[in-house]
This record gives C-alpha cells, structure tokens and sequence, in this order.
C-alpha cells in the first residue's frame, strides 16, 4: 500500500488488548478506560484482518497492547497468525511481565521475536515507574527470551530527565554485555505523560542521551538490527551488544514511516498521534472483506505526513488505545 506521501506501508501494529497489568507513569493512569470484552476483536477476527492486510503488502506485524501477555491465549493467536497470513516478520512488544512463564511456548507457536520495555535496573525505582512492577519478573523475562531464541531480544527504554536520566549508562551496559540491543526512547506527549505533568518536563532529547552515553562509551555506528523502525544504531568494540536511539521529536522520522496500527477493538489508526481511525469490526463480524479491504486503503490514504507535535503539544490520545 502506498499513502498520500508515496510511503510504502507494510507495517502493522496490532494491539490485541487495552488492558495492561502495569499503570506505568508516563503511559497509563491507573484508572484508566477498558474497551467492553465484546467489543475486542476475536482471534478469527483479528487474523481475518491481518490476512487482509497481508494481501495489501502487509509483511511484517508487530503484536501489542496494553500488554498482550494479559490476552487469554495469546500463543493460539500467535500459531493463528502464523498458518493463516504470511508474514515476515512476527515481533510482539511486552513489558516482560508474563515472559518467563510464556517465552518458550510464544516460541513455539511461530513468535520470532520480542521487544521488552525496561526504564530503570533498581528495583524501587521500576516499581515507581511502573506503578507497581516487580523488575525481577522483567529481568527473568528477559532471559528466558533470549534462550528461548525470540532474536534479537530489545529492549526499549524511555529515557527521562530526573527520572532515570542517571541509570542510561548503566542500562547501555546491562544491554551491551548481555547481548541485547537496548533502544532509548524520547518522551513523547501522549497519554498519561500529558496528563500527570511529565512532559514537557522529563523531555530529555535524544542527542543530549547520545552525548551523555558518548562520555562514558565509545560509540561506533552500527548496521540496523533486524526490525522495522526508525530506531538508529551503535555498537561499543568488545560487546556482543548494540544501542540504539529512536527520537520522534528532535530527529523526526515521519517522512519514512511504514506502518499503521489496528485497536484491540479494531480501529484502524494511520498514525500514533492522531486518534482518528475507522472501525473494521462490523464488516469484520459481517465477513465483508470487500469493505475490510476497502477501509484499509482509506486509512492509509488519510495518513498524515507528520505527527505534529512540533505544531501543537497537546494531545489527548489514551497511550493504551495506541499499542506502542
Ligand atoms: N505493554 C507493552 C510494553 O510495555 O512494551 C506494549 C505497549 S507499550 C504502550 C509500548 C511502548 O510504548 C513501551 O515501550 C512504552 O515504554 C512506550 N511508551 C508508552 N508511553 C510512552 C510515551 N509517553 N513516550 C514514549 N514511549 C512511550
């Protein structure tokens, strides 16, 4: 599919639940608005629209949430996904919670790969961040992903002023010795981070993080690791590890964006900072794959060329609804 900008689209993130079993600051409050059960899309029906997808040049599809571990059965979507569309690249991004008990058999159900979300190595800390997260579950996660072979293992760290802005070198470290690449994210107004008054003022930019990583470690820069995104890549001689660094605000990357993302309640959504979307569910449920298809390609044809958050700092799109 190509949009309005002549980018091609070949990305999908799908988020398969709104829930999550962490209320992390910057993301989601604690009480925050669950989509009703029956409005998620089935499995049927999520594979369904994947497949549809695929047939418009879908090829590579990101599983997310909310965090998608919390969805019954999340493995029987994943050997679903697997048999019925035929997709490239399968990756699933979790905040690692459910990983140590779930790893192997995500494995085995076709899962290629996992991205896994750590903002902080103390363990008072995380559960500040978090609200409540218990980082020795993460980090039991993280290794049991990595010999269960979901490679390459990343992990995607939020990188932020007064927060955990003294730990980024530790966190490059932990990433580089145990192979892992470690991706540091710049704070991006949406959701949560809006509403509890972080942004703007944990906004810490990312060349201020590539110069403070810079001080202690010598960077060299590195071939993309397998993946899709926009993240730009280091490695530091002698590690088996590699860094990257994703800055949707001071290095905007919207003109090569190639993706599009679908709800757990099955909205189309053409960009992560506009909450504008169309809904597949009815035609899904009506099997109207005429429209499914048609829906699509008006999304992508609405997509926007920037997010615009240079314009307008505001935004009041709900983080969980966005499947990062
Ligand atoms: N629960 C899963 C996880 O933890 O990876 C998937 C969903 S989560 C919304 C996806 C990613 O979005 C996480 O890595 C999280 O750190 C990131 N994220 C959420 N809110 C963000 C914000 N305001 N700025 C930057 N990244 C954010």
């Amino acid at each position: 599919m190509i949009d309005g900008q002549g980018r091609t689209i070949r990305y999908l993130r799908l988020s398969v639940t709104d829930r999550c079993n962490l209320s992390c600051v910057y993301c989601r409050s604690a009480a925050c608005n669950e989509a009703p059960r029956e409005d998620l899309l089935s499995f049927e029906e999520i594979v369904q629209a994947v497949r549809i997808a695929c047939e418009l040049g879908i090829d590579r599809v990101r599983i997310t949430g909310g965090e998608p571990l919390v969805r019954r059965g999340i493995s029987g979507l994943i050997r679903m996904l697997r048999e019925g569309c035929p997709i490239a690249d399968l990756s699933l991004s979790t905040n690692g919670l459910r990983l140590a008990e779930l790893a192997g058999e995500l494995k085995r159900a076709g899962l290629d790969r996992v991205n896994v979300s750590l903002d902080s190595l103390s363990p008072d800390r995380f559960r500040r961040i978090t609200r409540g997260g218990d980082l020795g579950e993460v980090l039991a996660g993280i290794e049991a992903a990595q010999e269960a072979g979901l490679a390459p293992v990343k992990l995607n760290t939020v990188a932020m002023r007064g927060i955990n802005d003294e730990e980024l070198v530790e966190l490059a470290l932990f990433a580089l010795d145990r192979g892992l690449t470690i991706r540091f994210i710049e704070l991006m107004p949406v959701g949560e981070a809006v509403a509890s008054g972080l942004w703007p003022a944990a906004h810490l930019p990312v060349p201020e993080v590539r110069r403070l990583l810079a001080a202690e470690l010598p960077l060299l820069p590195a071939e993309a690791a397998p993946g899709n995104g926009p993240a730009r890549y280091f490695r530091v001689e002698g590690y088996p590890g590699a860094i990257g660094f994703i800055a949707p605000l001071s290095e905007p990357f919207c003109a090569d964006c190639n993706r599009i993302r679908l709800t757990a309640a099955g909205e189309l959504r053409p960009c992560l900072a506009h909450d504008h979307g169309l809904s597949l569910r009815e035609p899904l449920r009506k099997g109207n794959e005429v429209t499914v298809r048609k829906l699509f390609l008006q999304a992508v044809n609405t997509k926007p060329s920037g997010h615009g958050w240079g314009e307008s700092q505001e935004t009041t799109t709900p983080m969980a609804d966005l499947g990062g």
